[in-house]
């Protein structure tokens, strides 16, 4: 099966291109062949996107938008087991995971289709300065032109649409450039919103390579934004090549949870081992580091080592499976140099630390320190670490100690405790009584310090993706 760029909806052949494979990374079967765009490909990509901005997507009205959306959410639903099945194939994340990343997609795509009606503006007040008599003004949100989307593989269908479906939603165009590792899904989708009628050049996929393509996609003077999900060297380079386009980073996190000793076990046991676990830990949010009142640590601590050695691994493509592969081999290693990194300086591994190729089994560290990599830098593998903290002021202190703030988690009864913990953590996002990695689409969603610029979800990735147009009118 090969994999090809779509612009202006059309496919290439493989000719003389080049191509790249596509590997399941739980059993190392080739799956697909990617035909490798060029920069001529994404020239054209680009230009075709910009054209069919001012020629189609800038003059079709919110209704449309809107049903375009709501049919793509329509298809997606029906082809769901197909798409789930893909995800699992091509990013080795379990089939129940990659079922509710598809349930989560069709969701994110209907937000976008009830926004596309709500994009408005507001009336000015001119009155209220000397000499704003007689005239009137109001704002509209505007499209911005082409949006560049550029996407990991860990989700690769929720959060490729947390980018086009906002964005198509505004009345943009995008030129969607997705993971390497992850081509099938993206592909899928693109076909999808063709299907539900999207105008050819509205959402135009370019599949190459990051390192090729990033440069002249995220430097074209014809793209108007830039929204990245990824890692944060890739995002910090974008920071410095996209001059005064906007921008949207998503990037990493080594997210904190942190557990007081006024709470019953079972329930949060059992989301944090979903939360540190779930697709081998290869999520943005996932529970990094926990910290857990003194008084409850032990009982914490061996409740969770039991629950995670009951985690069922295999193959992601069965329904039972609860943990899978990593992505590929080279990120297994390096995880697996950081375990080793950590023991040579003092760490215990109270399960898991073994690797057979891309598999790394579901790792809990104890007698960790703060310059040790698995808690300074984002482990993004199934490694977690459990620390004790005495009080409040500690168990700030220690969340906060990080290049990143993304998402936290507080558990406690106590409300007071919980306002207060929650204003002081330094993160785009906090929750209380739930784990870090908990995510609802229609929340704002994104990083402070070096986890990024910018929200998302959907209503707020819109205001991102639109221009605020004033208009004024002086009356007689
Ligand atoms: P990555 O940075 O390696 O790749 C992401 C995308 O960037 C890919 O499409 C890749 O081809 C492209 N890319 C690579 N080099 C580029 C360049 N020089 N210019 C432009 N684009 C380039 O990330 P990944 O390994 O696919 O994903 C993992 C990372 O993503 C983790 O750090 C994770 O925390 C982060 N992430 C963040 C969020 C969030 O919402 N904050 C969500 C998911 C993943």
């Amino acid at each position: 099966m090969y994999i090809s760029s779509i612009i202006n909806g059309e496919t290439f052949k493989k000719e003389s291109r080049d191509t790249l494979a596509v590997v399941n990374p739980y059993n190392q079967e080739e799956i697909a062949q990617i035909i490798l765009a060029t920069p001529d490909d994404l020239e054209t990509a680009v230009t075709n996107s910009y054209e069919t901005f001012h020629q189609t997507m800038k003059k079709m009205p919110a209704y449309k938008r809107a049903d375009i959306l709501l049919k793509t959410a329509e298809l997606l639903k029906e082809r769901k087991e197909d798409f789930a099945a893909t995800i699992a194939e091509e990013a080795g994340k379990p089939l129940k995971f990659s079922r509710s990343e598809v349930d989560r997609a069709v969701q994110v795509i209907r937000f976008a289709s009830e926004q596309a009606k709500q994009i408005n503006g507001e009336v000015i007040p001119l009155d209220a300065a000397v000499g704003g008599e007689n005239r009137f003004g109001f704002t509209k949100r505007v499209p911005l032109g082409v949006v560049a989307a550029i996407t990991p593989f860990n989700f690769p269908l929720n959060l490729s649409l947390h980018k086009i479906a906002p964005a198509l939603a505004a009345g943009n165009t995008v030129v969607f450039k997705p993971a390497e590792k992850t081509p099938i899904s993206a592909y899928k989708l693109v076909q999808l919103f063709h299907e539900a009628g999207l105008p050819k050049g509205a959402l135009n996929v370019v599949m190459g390579l990051g390192e090729e393509l990033g440069d002249p996609l995220v430097e074209h003077d014809k793209v108007q934004k830039v929204t990245f999900t990824g890692s944060l060297p890739v995002g910090r380079g974008i920071r410095e090549k996209a001059g005064f386009k906007k921008i949207t980073l998503e990037l990493g996190s080594n997210s904190p949870n942190i557990i007081f000793k006024d709470i019953d076990l079972e329930a949060p046991i059992e989301s944090l081992v979903t939360g540190a676990f779930a697709f081998s830990g290869q999520v943005c949010i996932s529970a990094q580091r926990i910290y857990v009142q003194q008084d409850i640590y032990h009982e914490f601590l061996e409740k969770f080592v039991n629950r995670t050695k009951a985690l069922k691994i295999g193959d992601p493509l069965e329904d039972a499976t609860e943990f899978g592969p990593m992505i590929d081999e080279k990120a297994a290693e390096r995880a697996k140099t950081w375990i080793d990194d950590a023991v040579s300086k003092g760490a215990t591994v109270e399960t898991g630390g073994e690797r057979n190729g891309t598999m790394l089994t579901p790792t809990i560290m104890t007698n960790v320190k703060n310059d040790m990599k698995i808690i300074a830098e984002e482990v993004f593998a199934p490694i977690v670490s459990v620390i004790p903290f005495h009080t409040e002021e500690e168990a700030v202190k220690y969340a906060n100690e990080s290049i990143y703030g993304l998402q936290a988690g507080i558990f406690t009864k106590d409300l007071n405790r919980a306002f207060s913990v929650a204003d002081q953590l330094e993160m785009g996002g906090v929750w209380i009584n739930e784990i870090s990695t908990y995510r609802q689409d229609n929340h704002p969603y994104g990083g402070v310090k070096q986890s990024g610029i910018g929200r998302e979800g959907v209503k707020y990735a819109i205001d991102d993706m639109t221009e605020l147009k004033f208009i004024g009118i002086k009356l007689d």
